[in-house]
């Protein structure tokens, strides 16, 4: 049986990035850029004001205080948006608004709290303003020709501003992986049925679906095959359209487990099948058509941990990610974990960020089934294949694998 660490490294061997599209930025949110981002033009493309105040020759204010102020002949307006009209000469001040442009001759802004208005066009510096003082100058941001944004960056809010204020309206990112999302068994029923005769509803359809979608990636729910190899072939084909295929179910040693047979009999290679892990170790990964199939196994927290492990850094891949493995934390455990050596374990638990230490609750209930102690739960402790577990009190690693384990609850709202 192949190791989980041996799993990994064989799937991302096969799984390439996908190719790439233009989208508007807005839409880029969350992707891969494809390609470097450079500046046409520098930020800000000139010197301006940081504050609301007077353009002045700094040496002009020498000696200023509020006892003996420095009165200034005011030449004009300048708003933010408009150009500024002469240079400013000995003894002149411009009213200069935050953003607009610095006029020339000017070598510093004194902000308006230091200044009061004097008589007939003019206004007392009550302060002495050091060259330079709140000008940003041109180019600080950056400058025409840098590369502002590098390819393989994911796009964040930030990105966001730095390609509206470069003036990019379009970007080109990885495209979306299309996963088609597959369940299998007899005794599944569709969501809106109601469950009879020793049926169930079809629960892994929608969580895969779900995980997929918060990889940043595209569901396609082909819904239910049933355990023969005509429907799972039926269905299979359709499934060719996605650019990865994602089946649970029918990939164990049971009588009408034919997921497996069905991949090779479509002229699939498989790769491996069942790995070293609790849950989830009747896993099978295989290339049919040049696309990564991975047949999980039925159990729903089996699904969801396999999901997790494998489909999620290769759908990452996929989409042009570079870091697509989750952290993991060390954490305190506040009771015992026990388990029988032989296959990396995963424990679902509740990691708690505290009071500056990490400590994890090891959940009851860790059946690969007990979807309630899932919906519990918002990490896993993980036990690696050779321990048989831990006392209260250890350190161990935790793969959270819900962003909100970051949030903090905030009680009275
Ligand atoms: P299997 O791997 O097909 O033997 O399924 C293992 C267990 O998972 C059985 O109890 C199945 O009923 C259950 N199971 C399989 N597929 C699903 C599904 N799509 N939704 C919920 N439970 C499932
Ligand atoms: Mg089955």
């Amino acid at each position: 049986m192949i190791t989980v660490e041996n799993a990994i490294e064989a799937i991302l061997k096969e799984i390439r990035p996908l190719g790439l599209e233009s989208t508007d930025i807005l839409s880029a949110l969350g992707r891969v850029l494809g390609a470097d981002i450079r500046a046409s033009r520098p930020n800000p493309p000139w010197d301006n004001s940081a504050m609301d105040g007077y353009a002045v020759m700094a040496s002009d204010t020498a000696g200023a205080t509020e006892a003996s102020p420095v009165s200034l002949r005011v030449i004009y307006d300048l708003p933010a948006g408009s150009v500024p009209g002469e240079a400013i000469k000995s003894g002149e001040a411009v009213r200069i608004m935050t953003g607009a442009p610095v006029p020339d001759g000017a070598t510093s802004v004194i902000m308006v709290e230091r200044t009061k208005e004097g008589q007939e066009g003019t206004a007392l510096m009550l302060a002495e303003a050091k060259e330079g003082d709140n000008i940003r100058r041109k180019g600080e941001d950056f400058k025409a020709g840098d590369i502002v944004i590098k390819a393989g960056t994911v796009v964040r809010p930030a990105e966001v501003s730095m390609l509206a204020t470069t003036g990019t309206p379009f970007v080109m990112v990885h495209r979306r992986p299309r996963v088609a999302v597959l369940s299998t068994g007899d005794e599944l029923a569709d969501i809106h049925d109601e469950p009879e005769n020793g049926k169930i509803s079809n629960s892994n359809g929608w969580a895969l679906s779900a995980l997929v979608t918060a990889c940043g990636a595209v569901p396609v729910q082909l819904g239910i095959a049933r355990d023969n190899k005509e429907s799972l072939k039926e269905k299979l084909a359709d499934a060719m359209k996605a650019d990865c295929i994602v089946s649970s179910g029918g990939v164990s040693v049971g009588d009408y487990d034919f997921v497996k047979d069905v991949l090779k009999e479509m002229g699939s290679s498989m790769i491996f099948w069942k790995v070293a892990m609790k849950p989830g170790k009747p896993l099978a990964f295989g290339i049919i058509g040049g696309k990564p199939a991975f047949g999980l196994p039925g159990n729903p927290i089996s699904s969801m941990v396999a999901f997790e492990q494998f489909v999620k850094p290769s759908l990452l891949k996929m989409s042009g990610r570079r870091d697509i493995f989750g952290a993991t934390f060390s954490a305190i455990l506040t009771g015992p974990v026990k388990v029988r050596p032989g296959r990396m374990t995963f424990i679902r638990a509740r990691l708690d960020a505290g009071a500056g230490q990490f400590t994890a609750t090891p959940l009851e209930a860790q059946g690969s089934g007990v979807i309630s102690t899932m919906v519990r739960a918002n990490s896993f402790i993980i036990v690696p294949q050779g321990s048989s577990g831990f006392d209260e009190g250890e350190t161990v690693k935790v793969q959270p694998f819900d962003p909100s384990v970051l949030q903090r609850d905030t009680p009275g709202y």
